[in-house]
């Protein structure tokens, strides 16, 4: 009886023992089909290879995106095929990931193709392991990446072009250097046409790198935009342009502008950066944050490039350089700045200042007497408070004449109107500034007489409301 239990017992372990291998083979030829159909149908190419990286099996795709036929796949060390230049990251990198210590994007290497192109492939390794956790191989699972990275490239590539093509400075939000170069070109070719000067600024920060290593580069680009903000509001006619040079430099144009002009500008900037007070510990020229300027005036012919007066004013601005920085700089002696001893003229009245409308000529009439009534309260004595008062009145003048001039401009249809009423805001505020600072004692009043003979009058008056002039000369009747 026993005996019979213990055979029936050993039949039922046999019958056993038969149906699970057989289980264990059909899942086997389950999983070798599934593997092949992986093989096969798999959009990404498959390579197995051994711990050495030979191949010793690779899928349809992947026999594709190499070029090669299987036999002749078979046995290559799958970091020859990788271009030189990025074998030995490819080999780091796999092993990173095998390891599972890589932590960097997908990796993607450039390969060379049987037919000898190169391509960008994408790759992703496993290791391989028996039941005992030995290694038997890698997997690698890889992608033609060419198309995307092409992509990539041309975006990036477009990026490029459109931020050069775009107007701005990305950090000090001002024109930028591309800006700069077609307003150049353009006011160049108005200049010969119109035979006026044109004047061109250049300007450098002093001891920049100096602050930057002291100060750190955070602070540093905060300088910058804190004297970019101060240089576009320190121009005030609306075709004046200020520009990101590049670095700590920075460019204007001013058109339509006498040499004496553009030095006034220049001084008045200069002096408007040391009014921002920026520390500057490691400056050799002074405490604060300074800067040098070069400046030139001409004549624009059609035998000169334009660049050339850049060119002029790098010069100058080397001078100012080397002449001890926090300066303005220039080789045209028609007008020498001397804060301290500037001698005045008074402003004579012209007829062909009349622009036809009497209006505006009454005005403008008006402006010169004042500012010559100015210039005698100068040379008096105790002139300091009657200074105040007298300016004070000067710019309740000046606020009817431009709102009266706007709104002649504006009925008779100049086509400049809105920027003509820009610029007489910011000369306006100019205005204003400069006597609160002259208030405060921190301009001289040779600056302040300087603004109204020159900038106000020489400038605006009889340089760009001339060009108005056209508009308002009553025409002839023809019947
Ligand atoms: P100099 O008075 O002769 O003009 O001396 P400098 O140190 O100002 O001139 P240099 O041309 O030797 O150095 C310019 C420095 O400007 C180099 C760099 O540190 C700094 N710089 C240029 N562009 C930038 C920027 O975009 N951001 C910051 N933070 N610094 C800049
Ligand atoms: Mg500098
Ligand atoms: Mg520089």
């Amino acid at each position: 009886m026993l005996s019979i239990l213990f055979f029936a017992g050993l039949v039922l372990l046999l019958v056993y023992h038969l149906r699970s291998s057989r289980d264990l083979q059909r899942s086997l030829q389950d999983s070798e089909k599934l593997y092949n159909s992986i093989m096969v149908a798999s959009p990404d190419g498959i390579v197995i290879t051994d711990l050495a990286g030979r191949i010793t099996k690779a899928s349809r795709a992947a026999l594709q995106i190499f070029g090669y036929t299987e036999a002749e796949a078979l046995g290559l060390c799958v970091f020859d095929l990788i271009t030189p230049e990025d074998r030995k990251r490819a080999r780091t990198e796999m092993i990173q990931k095998i390891r599972g210590t890589y932590n960097g994007e997908t990796a993607n290497y450039r390969v060379t193709r049987a037919d000898g192109d190169v391509f960008y492939l994408e790759v992703n390794a496993k290791n391989i392991k028996d039941l005992a956790n030995n290694s038997l191989g890698i997997v690698m699972v890889c992608r033609d990446i060419s198309k995307r990275k092409q992509q990539e490239e041309d975006l990036a590539e477009s990026n490029r072009k459109l931020a050069a093509l775009s107007a701005t400075d990305a950090l000090t939000g001002i024109a930028n250097r591309h800006r700069f170069e077609e307003m150049l070109d353009y006011e160049y070719s108005r200049h010969i046409r119109l035979e006026r000067e044109l004047a061109i600024i250049l300007m450098d920060i002093d001891h920049f790198k100096a602050y930057n290593d002291f100060y750190g580069h955070v602070k540093g680009d905060e300088c910058l935009r804190k004297v970019a903000k101060t240089l576009e509001e320190g121009v005030f006619r609306s075709y004046d342009l200020v520009a990101r040079y590049g670095g700590e430099e920075f460019v204007f144009i001013l058109p339509d502008t006498s040499i004496k002009g553009a030095l006034l500008v220049a001084e008045r900037i200069r002096q408007d950066i040391v009014n921002l007070a920026i520390s500057h510990e490691a400056s050799d020229t002074a405490s604060v944050v300074t800067a040098s300027f070069g400046v030139v005036s001409s004549y624009c012919t059609a035998g000169r490039k334009a660049f050339d007066i850049v060119e002029e004013a790098d010069k100058m601005l080397y001078h100012a350089k080397s002449s001890g920085r926090n300066q303005v700089a220039s080789d045209q002696k028609e007008f020498t700045w001397e804060p301290d001893n500037i001698y005045f003229t008074p402003l004579r009245w012209n007829a062909s200042y009349s622009c036809g409308n009497s209006l505006i000529d009454e005005q403008h009439q008006a402006l010169f007497n004042s500012i010559n009534e100015l210039l005698k309260i100068v040379y008096s004595p105790s002139f300091f408070e009657k200074v105040v008062g007298h300016v004070e009145g000067m710019l309740n003048i000046l606020a009817t004449h431009f709102r009266d001039e706007e709104r002649i401009l504006y009925d008779v249809g100049f086509p400049e109107v809105k920027n003509h009423a820009r610029e007489h805001e910011k000369l306006f505020k100019i205005a204003q500034y400069l006597l609160q600072q002259y208030k405060e004692s921190r301009l001289p009043v040779n600056n302040l007489f300087l603004f109204f003979a020159y900038e106000l009058i020489e400038q605006h008056v009889l340089r760009v409301d001339s060009t108005f002039y056209n508009t308002l000369t009553p025409k002839l009747k023809v019947d």
